[in-house]
């Protein structure tokens, strides 16, 4: 059976964050993601807010696949007959480059390269099915019937988590609710 140091589930934002970082460190690290390629089942896109970003790829402008720099919000407030909309102009943002709209599937793909070229392992087509949990601890994940251990299982699978199902921190809420 395989065995790797950290196994993070999840190549999303957080979970190549953590891969970024964990690599960088010299940590081996395995990161195992569903999807095809990272970014693959979200079309949508984002406000990205960069002050996180800016510490862990400081030179993130010169090839982050952003698209416009924010430079205007609108809050608007919707009455029975009436609508107020208040417009904030954020002149800052534009001097400081700290709020763009980017595409998912392009910076999910794009942070998971930065993952890559620290040094992390990125398998995609992966699905953590379950975990390996002995003496009451998480020892590694199930892919379908292949195992893998490490000493340490970051769960970075989003809102329906596997890993903090399985190991007993959330329950799945009920869906009929
Ligand atoms: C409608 C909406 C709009 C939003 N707008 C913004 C915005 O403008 N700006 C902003 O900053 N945030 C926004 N958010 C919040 C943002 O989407 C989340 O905070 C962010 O996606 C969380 O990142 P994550 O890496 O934790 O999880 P996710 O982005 O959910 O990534 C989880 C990854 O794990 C993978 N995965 C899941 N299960 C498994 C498994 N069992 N095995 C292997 N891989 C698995 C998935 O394929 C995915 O790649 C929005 C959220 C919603 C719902």
């Amino acid at each position: 059976m395989k065995r790797t140091t950290a196994i993070v589930v999840g190549a999303g934002p957080a979970g190549s964050a953590c891969a970024l970082s964990l690599a960088r460190k010299g940590i081996e690290c395995i990161v195992l993601e569903r999807g095809q390629k990272p970014g693959e089942k979200n079309v949508a896109s984002f406000v990205l807010l960069t002050d996180v970003l800016k510490h862990l790829v400081p030179d993130f402008m010169e090839d982050a696949p952003l698209e416009r720099a924010v430079t205007e919000e609108s809050v608007i407030l919707l009455g029975r007959n009436d609508v107020v909309n208040i417009r904030a102009r954020y002149y800052g943002h534009l001097k400081d480059s700290s709020a763009f709209t980017a595409y998912r599937g392009k910076f999910d793909a794009w942070l998971a390269g930065k993952a890559e070229e620290a040094g992390a392992q990125m398998i995609t087509g992966a699905t953590v099915t379950d975990l390996i949990i002995e003496g009451g601890s998480v020892r590694g994940v199930r892919v379908g019937d292949d195992e893998l251990l490490a000493d340490v299982v970051v769960g970075a699978d989003g809102v329906n988590s596997v890993v903090a199902e399985k190991s007993g921190l959330v329950s799945r809420q009920d869906s009929s609710m």
